[in-house]
């Protein structure tokens, strides 16, 4: 069988780096098993979901190199779901409630005070016939609830039901159907809360592995009963622990917090945010890939810690920062030509400057640098820029070879005596206007010597 993965976001935010780490954690494994990767977009809460954040998270998948096999809507699938209710209550698994939710909150309080777990009562089955007919002429809707296989012939005394999965992270996982309330699948409006779609469209499409936040640990119990309610043969599942921020709190989407857009408008690359989203809270090293295939090899679910993992986007720059000092030409060379830098110098530009980036977009400024001069003229002593112009009239005549800077400096110290920070700090000044950047003597073959005159103060 076909090994066969989703990443089932609702498109109700931007997506953020702990969703990128679910889709990745798919991506790899169904690169890792030659699999599928479906896409789909759990939007039946159509009052918050929107085709722009759908749109949005394609665009940020297909930023991190995620590229799925298919796209689906859950909220063009309902009559597929709406036959699986059929089914539901065929078998007589699926009932009709009546309750308000403030009747619920009431209940479930009196429950507290009984020292009773604070689950549904399924009181809803001991309506009589008047009852619901009084209700229904009350204008009341039922919504409905899903049997819970948790008894043996009275669904009033659930018993301890135990559910078992080898989790493909977490390893022997329990739930005990008895301490959750019968989920309610369908809400009085008729509209699907995300459980049962959930599962029908696991089923229809042949996903044979569920990989998701440790979040759902708990739905996994309550699904695992539909999949069999169902007559349909459960997937593999594996939960995998969620990113927290530095201080320990969770990541929420709507809150638009270290979001991929925001973090590509930062200048970071895919790879450093597809590294850390991967390799963090796992026993693996956090270093950076340079593309998902390494990453993939890298990748491991059963290596995934069972706790949360901090996150810290300082960790985030230290990669990015390595990607750029390592980036080929060959691979900067398309951006590089969109902001302006191309031509016969770009490439050794670029090796020049690069160890000095902290976003690729910044080299800009040192190829204006370089072609227009330094932004600010370099506030210069006297003192200095009496050496400059000395310094400046020793340059030597073109052509020039590799060894130029060594030779020029040489004669510099030896015509003028200085030597050290006393003679490189105005030279670089002189030269690019800023006390700090690339080595000059990469930076002074591009300058030329014209270019190289042309700043002597
Ligand atoms: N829409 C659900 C979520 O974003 C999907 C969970 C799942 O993968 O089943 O949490």
């Amino acid at each position: 069988m076909t090994v066969t993965v989703r990443f089932a976001p609702s498109p109700t935010g931007r997506i953020h780096i702990g969703n990128a780490r679910t889709a990745l954690f798919n991506w790899l494994f169904a690169l890792n098993n030659k699999g599928r990767f479906i896409q789909r977009f759990d939007d039946t809460d159509i009052s918050r979901s929107t085709q722009e954040f759908a749109d949005s998270i394609l665009y940020d998948l297909h930023w991190l190199g995620i590229f799925p096999d298919v796209t689906e809507y859950q909220s063009r699938r309902v009559e597929i779901y709406d036959a699986a209710v059929e089914r539901l209550k065929a078998a007589r698994v699926l009932y009709a409630c009546y309750e308000t939710p403030e009747e619920l909150d009431l209940r479930r309080k009196v429950r507290r005070t009984r020292g009773l777990p604070p689950v549904y009562g399924r009181e809803a089955l001991t309506l009589t016939p008047e009852q619901v007919a009084e209700y229904r002429s009350d204008g009341r809707k039922p919504h409905w609830r899903f049997l819970l296989p948790n008894f043996t012939s009275d669904p009033l005394q659930p018993e301890r039901t135990e559910i078992h999965w080898n989790d493909l992270v977490r390893g022997e996982e329990t739930v005990d159907l008895a301490s959750l309330s019968d989920p309610v699948l369908l809400r009085e409006d008729g509209t699907y809360l995300y459980t049962l779609p959930s599962v029908v469209d696991d089923i229809e499409m042949g996903v044979t592995h569920v990989i998701r936040g440790d979040d759902h640990v708990t739905n996994t119990g309550v699904q695992i009963a539909l999949f069999q309610a169902l007559e349909a043969v459960p997937p593999v599942f594996g939960h995998h622990n969620l990113l927290t921020t530095a201080s320990g709190e969770g990541l929420s989407k709507r809150t638009g917090a270290l979001s991929i857009e925001s973090l590509r408008e930062d200048g970071i690359e895919p790879m450093a945010v597809a590294s850390l989203a991967v390799l963090v809270g796992t026993s693996e090293n956090v270093a950076t890939m340079p593309d998902l295939a390494e990453l993939a090899e890298h990748f491991d679910p059963a290596a995934t810690s069972k706790s949360a993992a901090k996150f810290d986007p300082d960790e985030l720059f230290v990669l990015n920062r390595t990607l750029i000092h390592n980036m080929p030409y060959s691979e900067a060379r398309d951006r590089l030509i969109v902001l302006g830098v191309s031509g016969d110098k770009a490439e050794p530009f670029w090796l020049a400057v690069r160890g000095n980036l902290d976003r690729l977009a910044d080299a800009v400024q040192w190829w204006r640098i370089l072609g227009e001069g330094p932004e600010e003229p370099p506030e210069l002593t006297g003192e200095d820029r009496d050496f400059l112009r000395e310094a400046f009239d020793l340059l030597p005549e073109e052509p020039w070879n590799g060894t130029v800077w060594k030779d020029w400096t040489g004669k510099i110290r030896e015509a003028t005596g200085r030597k050290g920070k006393a003679l490189f700090m105005p030279l670089r000044l002189a030269l690019t206007g800023q006390p700090s950047g690339p080595e000059l003597a990469d930076l002074l073959p591009l300058l030329g010597r014209e270019g190289t005159l042309a700043r002597r103060p």
